[in-house]
């Protein structure tokens, strides 16, 4: 059986801890793997370690770890396939999504390499007689990034890239459900010249993340995850005086209005709700039809589309749609959860319940489930489900439908199908949701702008990747120069003048 342990100072290494997790194959329900689950004392070891290794990375010039970026996102390039089949070999998901997977994360890999340019600082002359003003923005130190299961190559990639490019050394504790990528990717890096120690990948559970959380040592802590536990390390690493940024789960609502065109809507909302078997915080998981016809022929459309998903293994090839979900207890809670909608009175159109697949009757699957008439007071609408489940709210008017998005406590993405531009506008500026789709299911922001929701999506202050990963990795240092030689002969300065 394969053991994976951690990455640290620039190498492999088996964890002590004697305490480790199985790795399943989602598609077949086998364990494939074990990874170390890293102590306390683990985890104190090597951030120290870290600390030492930032000091020569942190005064190394931008541009020379720019460069390590290039050569990184070209090993990225190069490896596509492999980092794609790792990622879909523990997660489950189909070779076109985890190549997605690969190459959302690679985008911001390449942002990075513009990071001289986004950290050369603002400089003032002549601030008052003499007086020259400059900021610059320098690394925090050690900081650790905390990610989920669904994007085993993107999120790392955006926690990592940042934080390093911007001069600090990462703790990186990967999901214990699909540490390979990471582990891989760290590999990478080692090869595109990252000094050693500069980022540790430490894989682990709650023990180890509460290491991190009380950490003395660790400047900011990046997590992506579900609401509960971003809520959770949020508050425990304020409280320890740390950065945290935490974003959370969602649950999102595309509105269709009766002037949508009503095929690309239902083609939108298959591709958003079942892709990668739901679980994407961006998924949309609430359909929301303005007036009853719209309705009618949402559902119309959407119902044979969706009976004639297919649902199977990666190795499969391109003919799938979506795989198996991460774990059993994952596919036995979306099947509890599609049980209470029936029991609360939604009505369900597909059934994916008791899905099976000939060869794999041990994997991790689930079939896709559609649900009409489901109501905000049912679980089914007010719990993330993160598995292929959409469910469809019918509203009476464009207002009704605003509120229902804007009164749900998720806030990360949101879209609306419409042909008037009048009241996409209306929506795009009313909306509390932080990434808005317009006739766009899964509005995902290219790299340059931000990514990150609002309410409890999101707990922190700054978005991951784009211009916010620069200021949430740096710190900014501002300096008040005076030289009395630019005093003009016989001057003298004015201190009233800058009061
Ligand atoms: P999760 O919260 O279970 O785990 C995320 C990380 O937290 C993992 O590394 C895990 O080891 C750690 N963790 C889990 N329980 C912990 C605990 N009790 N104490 C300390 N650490 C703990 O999330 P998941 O199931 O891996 O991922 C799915 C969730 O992530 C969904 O809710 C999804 O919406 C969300 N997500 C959000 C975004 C976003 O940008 N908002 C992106 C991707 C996924």
């Amino acid at each position: 059986m394969q053991q994976i342990g951690h990455w640290i100072d620039g190498k492999p290494a088996t964890g002590t801890s004697g305490r480790s997790a199985d790795i399943y194959n989602p598609a077949t329900g086998e364990v494939q793997a074990q990874v170390n689950l890293a102590t306390k004392a683990e985890l104190d070891d090597v951030v120290a370690r870290a600390a030492e290794a930032q000091k020569g990375w942190g005064a190394t010039n931008p541009q020379r770890r720019a460069r390590v970026m290039m050569a990184f996102g070209a090993l990225i390039n190069e490896h596509m396939d492999e980092l794609a089949e790792l990622v879909a070999k523990e997660h489950g998901k189909t070779l076109p999504d985890a190549r997605g997977d690969v190459q959302r994360g690679l985008e911001f890999v390449e942002v990075c390499m513009g990071a001289p340019h986004m950290l050369k600082g603002e400089y003032t002359t002549d601030g008052g007689p003499g007086i020259d003003l400059y900021s610059m923005r320098q690394p925090l130190g050690v900081v650790a990034g905390i990610t989920p299961f669904n994007f085993p190559a993107m999120i790392p990639l955006w926690k990592m890239a940042g934080a390093l490019v911007c001069g600090n050394a990462m703790i990186l504790k990967p999901s214990e459900r699909v540490p390979s990528t990471a582990m891989r990717l760290a590999e990478l890096l080692q090869e595109a010249g990252l000094p050693d120690g500069v980022l540790q990948v430490v894989n682990g559970d709650k023990e180890v993340v509460d290491a991190i959380l009380d950490n003395e040592e660790i400047a900011a802590v990046a997590f992506v995850g579900s609401t509960p536990i971003a809520q959770y390390i949020y508050g425990r690493a304020c409280t320890n005086g740390k950065r945290a940024q935490c974003f959370g789960g969602a649950k999102n609502h595309m509105i269709v209005m009766p002037d949508a065109d009503m095929d690309k809507a239902a083609d939108a909302l298959l591709g958003a709700g079942f892709g990668a078997a739901g679980e994407r915080c961006m998924a949309i998981s609430v359909a929301v039809p303005v007036g009853q016809e719209t309705a009618d022929a949402l559902m119309e459309r959407l119902a044979p589309k969706v009976e004639a998903l297919k649902v199977g293994p990666y190795t499969a090839g391109e003919d799938v749609d979506f795989g198996p979900v991460i774990t059993s207890a994952a596919r036995d809670r979306i099947n509890g959860l599609v049980d209470s909608g029936v029991e609360e009175g939604a009505k369900l159109v597909v059934d994916g319940r008791n899905f099976s697949l000939q060869g794999y009757e041990n994997g991790f699957f689930v079939g896709p489930s559609l649900f009409d008439n489901v109501t905000p007071d049912m679980k089914i609408y007010r719990e993330e489900i993160f598995g292929p489940v959409l469910s469809q709210v019918r509203t009476n008017s464009y207002e009704e439908a605003l509120k229902l998005t804007m009164d749900n406590p998720y806030g990360n993405g949101t879209a609306i199908f419409t042909a008037d531009g009048d009241t996409a506008r209306d929506f795009a500026a009313r909306v509390n949701v932080g990434m808005v789709g317009i006739n766009f299911p899964i509005p995902v922001p290219l790299s340059y702008h931000t990514f990150g929701g609002w309410k409890k999506s999101a707990f922190g202050d700054l978005n991951q990747y784009g211009p916010d990963a620069f200021r949430f990795y740096t710190k900014t240092k501002t300096v008040t120069a005076r030289w009395f030689s630019g005093i003009k002969e016989g001057g003298e300065f004015n201190f009233k003048a800058m009061d």
